[in-house]
C-alpha cells in the first residue's frame, strides 16, 4: 500500500492560473494531457484499491489539488502547494479556451437533461465550436467513451463520479492521440445552471465542503468516511517529506 505522501508529492503545486497555463497549452499543441482533480475521497480510495492506487501514479496523469483538505494535507507534509483548484473552475475556463478557439468538446456524464443543456448553452455561447455529448447513464459506457473518442475531441470532460470517471479515461487513454482529458464529478449539473454551486462566500473561505453537507446532509457520513479519516492518516504519515529538489 502506497503511503498518502507518495501521492501528496505528485500533486501540481503552482496556482490555478498556471495550471490553466499549462492545459491550455497541451490543447493548443495538440498534446494529450490527463488531469486528475484529487480530493482527499480519492486518495483514501487509492489506499483500498489498487486500481485507483497505479491511476494515481501513472507518470501519465497529472494531479491538482481539489480541496482545501489535499492543500492543507501538502503542506503539513513540507510539500507547497499555493492554492485548491476545482474541477468546476477548471473545466469552465477550459470549456471557455475551446470554445472561443472552434475546439472539439467531448461532454460525457450526468443525466440526460443536464448533458444536453450544458451542450445547448455552450452551443449558444459558442457557435464556432463542435460538441458532441452523451449522458451518463448508458449501458455500456466504455462504448460510449470510445464513440466520443471518434471525434477527436481537444477537450473531453468526463462527469460519472470519482473514481469511475478516471479509471474509465485511463482505459482508454492508449486510444486517443491527443486532447485535455479530465474527470469532473458533479461539474455538469453546475455548469448546466441546473445545480446551484454554492454562494461566494463559502467559496472564497474554502467551505464549500461545508455548504454541500447542508444542503444534503446525507453527504456527512461519506465526509467522515473520507475528510477527517484522510487527515488523520496524512498525521500519522511518516513526514515531513522534504520538498524534492
Ligand atoms: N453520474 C453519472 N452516471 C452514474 C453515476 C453518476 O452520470 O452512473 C453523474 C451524476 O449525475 C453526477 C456526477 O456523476 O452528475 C457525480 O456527482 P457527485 O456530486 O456525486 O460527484 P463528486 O463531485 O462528489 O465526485
Amino acid at each position: 500500500m502506497t503511503a498518502i505522501h507518495e501521492y501528496l508529492k505528485r500533486i501540481f503545486s503552482g496556482t490555478e492560473e498556471e495550471f490553466f497555463s499549462v492545459a491550455n497549452s497541451a490543447m493548443e499543441e495538440g498534446k494529450k494531457l490527463f488531469i486528475i482533480t484529487a480530493n482527499p475521497e480519492i486518495l483514501m480510495n487509492a489506499q483500498r484499491d489498487p486500481q485507483v492506487e497505479k491511476l494515481l501514479l501513472s507518470p501519465e496523469a497529472v494531479i491538482v489539488p481539489d480541496g482545501i483538505g489535499v492543500v492543507k494535507a501538502m503542506r503539513s507534509c513540507s510539500l507547497e502547494s499555493k492554492e485548491r483548484i476545482t474541477g468546476v473552475d477548471l473545466s469552465q475556463r477550459l470549456l471557455k479556451a475551446a470554445g472561443e478557439a472552434g475546439r472539439r468538446i467531448c461532454l460525457l456524464g450526468a443525466k440526460e437533461e443536464v448533458v444536453s443543456t450544458l451542450k445547448k448553452k455552450l452551443e449558444e455561447q459558442y457557435p464556432q465550436a463542435q460538441i458532441h455529448a452523451k449522458n451518463g447513464y448508458g449501458a455500456d459506457k466504455d462504448e460510449d467513451f470510445r464513440s466520443l473518442c471518434a471525434h477527436e475531441p481537444d477537450l473531453f470532460l468526463v462527469a460519472l463520479g470519482a473514481p469511475n470517471q478516471e479509471l474509465l479515461i485511463f482505459r482508454h487513454l492508449e486510444e486517443l492521440k491527443k486532447g485535455v482529458l479530465m474527470g469532473v464529478g458533479g461539474s455538469f449539473d453546475v455548469l448546466s445552471g441546473l445545480k446551484r454551486r454554492a454562494p461566494k462566500l463559502f467559496v472564497k473561505t474554502n467551505t464549500e465542503w461545508l455548504y454541500r453537507i447542508l444542503r444534503e446532509p446525507s453527504r456527512l457520513g461519506r465526509f467522515y468516511r473520507n475528510n477527517v479519516k484522510f487527515l488523520r492518516e496524512v498525521k500519522r504519515a511518516p513526514h515531513k517529506t522534504r520538498k524534492e529538489k
